[in-house]
């Protein structure tokens, strides 16, 4: 018999109503042959109803109280759930995370998974009784209860199914399942029918909530299949496959998204030397701070601007890390940037076929949006632009690159597909073990790239869009490009590109230095080290880790790109092979 188990979400038990029909779901799934587990989040509002209550009370509640008093929502709609099962003539049994044995860290509201036992759900499921599993909370090692974030009951859902080898894995929402867009932003939005790991966990980090990231990157490891559905609709309509592979073969973007409240932070006058930016990011990593579209262009006189975003609340105490980050390295000053929204593209395509991101850059400027800074990785562009101009560049991307219409066909284009985990007893037991570490796919070295950085330009709409067209004109497939934030209206744009196309690259940047006005230089020989895998941003060492093996092997980096399976550093190619054994030293105990 297959074990199924099925999510649902605030909205999906917000009333007794909702709370029976999914109860009805479960046992039609019963009947259908199933053993089933149903995890289950908080009614409605409530964990944002507790969340104000004590606010009310203190400022800053201390977070193990917080913990205690949060999860109780999901405790609240377990209980009714396992009532609404019984009066439907089945039996079931809700249990707390902790009655479970779901074993966290004990970082109190954002603990990470470290075991889960399988014994007393597997022992009810045989006695022929639905599990009912409260979502979003475990227990550390001292009996404290934790949560894992909000939105973490798509978590518990993804890691139950992993340890459980379930057969599926259903996300019922308030959603068909994962659209293009965030369908509530863009009512052009299309439900996908199916999307891989990668690319939602790229959107969801870069601002679709439809799923908890950290989910998907079990659904990674452990080869999970995640369908996202609605709990509203009665037919047993499809919602969205997540799993290796993407919609299409020939979209180059698969979806789109936006995040409203983001902040820069710039640091000018960074001495450009080693170890420099290892004080700015160890500050940040020490408060557990996750930074986004780090930018590090070099400037003159040995001096370079670097410069990241954080979401608008941490600006604060993320200012106050930097401060002391910039006086220790004698950096020339701190200032910021609120305001500010970022826009992006997502696609396993991005990979391989040239002449993308200038067109998001273009349709950006026939907007008359103004993009103040760009980066990128393998299967992503971001664009930061003003707050009050973020839908805008929405549906104008979005209908760019007709998201709105199906695509052409149907044939699946995969990443490549993570090793399956087979079920020998030694491997679930491992599969338990700290099933929330990081790991590490590859490192990887490119020495065969160079650099080139277009200086002072002026910073107005269409700058980076009549570049990169300019270069795509070419058929030449850019890797990185960073745009850093204009300082006196001039900004500064830098890409890689293959080594052997940089003649002619050069010459089109050249060129265009006549036309727009600013400075071309170039380096001719340049490496990208990439560190892959599962958990790079929601572990936020991980650059850290990067600059500090670097830096301890006296590496200067050059630009950084970070997503969520990747972070790519840029240095001079001669020291490519001795950054790669650094690296491969720096993280041999989470190397797969
Ligand atoms: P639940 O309570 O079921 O966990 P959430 O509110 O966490 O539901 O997630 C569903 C919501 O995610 C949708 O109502 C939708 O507005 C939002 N969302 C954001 N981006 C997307 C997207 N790309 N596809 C679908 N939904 C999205
Ligand atoms: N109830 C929790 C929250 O709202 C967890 C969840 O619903 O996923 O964040
Ligand atoms: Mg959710």
């Amino acid at each position: 018999m297959g074990i199924i188990v099925q999510k649902f979400g605030g909205t999906s038990v917000a009333d007794a109503d909702k709370i029976q029909s999914a109860a009805r779901r479960a046992i039609r799934a019963q009947q259908d042959g199933n053993q089933v587990v149903m995890v289950v989040s908080a009614m409605g509002r409530q964990t944002d109803y507790l969340v104000d209550l004590a606010k009310q009370i203190c400022d800053a509640p201390p977070a193990r109280e917080m913990d205690m008093l949060l999860s109780t929502g999901e405790q609240v709609s377990v209980a009714l759930m396992a009532m609404a099962i019984h009066a439907l003539g089945r039996e079931a049994v809700s249990l707390t995370g902790a009655q479970i044995g779901i074993h966290t860290d004990s970082s109190h509201t954002k603990a990470r998974i470290q075991s889960i036992s399988t014994d007393r759900m597997k022992k009810l499921l045989d006695e022929g009784k639905i599990v009912i599993a409260a979502g979003f909370q475990g227990i550390d090692e001292d009996f404290n209860i934790t949560t894992l974030g909000r939105g973490g009951s798509d978590t518990t859902a993804v890691a139950l199914a992993a340890v459980l080898n379930a057969d599926a894995c259903e996300i019922y929402t308030d959603v068909d399942g994962v659209y293009t867009t965030d369908p509530r932003l863009l009512a052009d939005a299309r439900k996908m029918a199916r999307v891989s790991h990668d690319e939602i966990l790229e959107l969801a980090s870069l601002g679709a909530g439809v799923m908890h990231s950290r989910s998907i990157e079990f659904g990674k490891k452990f080869s999970v299949p995640i369908h996202v559905r609605n709990s509203g609709s009665f037919s047993d309509e499809p919602g969205t496959i997540i799993g290796t592979s993407s919609e299409s073969a020939d979209r180059a973007v698969s979806g789109a998204a936006l995040t409203k409240n983001e902040a820069q932070i710039t640091i000018a006058g960074v001495p450009d030397k080693p170890g420099s930016s290892l004080t700015i990011f160890s500050k940040l990593a020490a408060i557990n701070l996750a930074v986004d579209m780090i930018v590090q262009n070099m400037g003159a006189e040995g001096r370079a601007d670097v410069s990241f975003t954080v979401l608008e609340d941490d600006l604060p105490k993320a200012l106050s890390a930097v401060e002391k980050a910039a006086k220790e390295i004698e950096a020339e000053g701190v200032s910021h940037n609120a305001n500010l929204a970022k826009v992006s593209i997502v696609g396993l395509g991005m990979k391989t076929q040239t002449g993308v991101a200038d067109r998001m850059f273009r349709v950006l400027a026939d907007e008359g949006i103004n993009i103040e800074v760009i980066t990128t990785s393998d299967i992503k562009v971001s664009a930061l632009v003003a707050r009050d101009r973020a839908l805008d560049a929405l549906r104008a991307v979005h209908a760019e690159f007709e998201l709105d219409k199906p695509p052409g066909d149907r044939v699946a284009f995969g990443e490549e597909p993570h090793d399956q985990q087979s079920a020998s007893p030694v491997d679930v037991v491992a599969r338990l073990r700290r099933m929330e570490d990081l790991t590490i796919d590859s490192i990887s070295l490119d020495d065969s790239q160079a650099q080139l950085t277009l200086f002072d330009v002026p910073d107005r709409p269409g700058i980076a869009a009549t570049i990169f067209e300019a270069i795509a004109r070419e058929n030449v497939l850019v890797d990185m490009i960073v745009q850093s934030m204009g300082r006196d209206g001039l900004a500064d744009v830098s890409c890689t590109v293959p080594r052997k196309e940089l003649d002619h690259s050069l010459s089109v940047m050249n060129k265009l230095a006549e036309e727009l006005g600013g400075e071309v230089t170039h380096e001719p020989a340049v490496a990208i080290l990439a560190v892959t895998g599962i958990g790079i941003r929601s572990h936020t060492g991980v650059s850290f880790r990067m600059f500090k093996a670097l830096t301890e092997a006296k590496i200067n980096v050059e630009m950084v790109s970070t997503s969520e399976v990747r972070v790519s550093m840029v240095v001079a190619a001669d020291k490519g092979k001795a950054g790669l054994s650094a690296l491969k030293y720096a993280f041999a105990d989470v190397l797969a």
